[in-house]
């Protein structure tokens, strides 16, 4: 019998943070029933169906950018760890990230997206800026114009108030 403990127990940390089916299918080499069955204990209940969202479109609009941009930051950092593998990092800092916020704001980004966003970036769809402004840097689809980049926190939108002030107290920790 092959021993998959390690991928099984890696399986349901990942269910636990929040990992769609689609996620345990590209980090392990478990079957999909046997995956179904650990999603269905991590959550009482079969995994969604549907595809997961192709499109970086949301990463690049407001709030979920400042969101985005910290957990790659977090994840930067995670990743520096040596001998720490790609998911093991995803995976810290997505409870950095959460941990993070846990005073000043609901977490915007899902451990999925999270988990999509180092993949975008790892492919050159999406890739981070320095904002001229703070000198942060922020995550932008990779053809975008880089110079004189100001990011959502030195320029948030006129209508979004209160939102950005809880967004922009937790972002500047970036
Ligand atoms: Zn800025």
């Amino acid at each position: 019998m092959i021993d998959d403990t390690h991928e099984t127990r890696l399986a349901v940390e990942l269910f636990r943070l929040g990992a769609r089916l689609q996620v345990t299918r590209a980090e392990t080499t478990l079957p999909r029933e046997r995956l179904i069955r650990l999603y269905k204990e991590s959550h009482g209940e079969s995994p969604p169906k549907g595809r997961l969202p192709a499109s970086t479109d949301w990463y690049v609009t407001w709030l979920p950018n400042i969101h985005a941009s910290l957990y790659y930051a977090l994840y930067e950092f995670a990743a520096q760890q040596s001998g720490v593998s790609r998911i093991t990092a995803t995976m810290t800092a997505y409870r950095l990230y959460l941990e993070h916020l846990s005073d000043h704001a609901a977490p915007v980004l899902s451990f999925t997206r999270a988990w999509m966003l180092v993949n975008f970036v790892e492919h050159g769809v999406l890739h981070r800026v320095t904002c001229a402004q703070c000198h942060g840097r922020f995550v932008a689809r990779a053809h975008a114009f880089d110079r004189n980049y100001v990011c959502g926190l030195c320029r948030p939108p006129a209508r979004t108030g209160k939102t950005a002030r809880a967004a922009t107290s937790a972002g500047h920790r970036v």
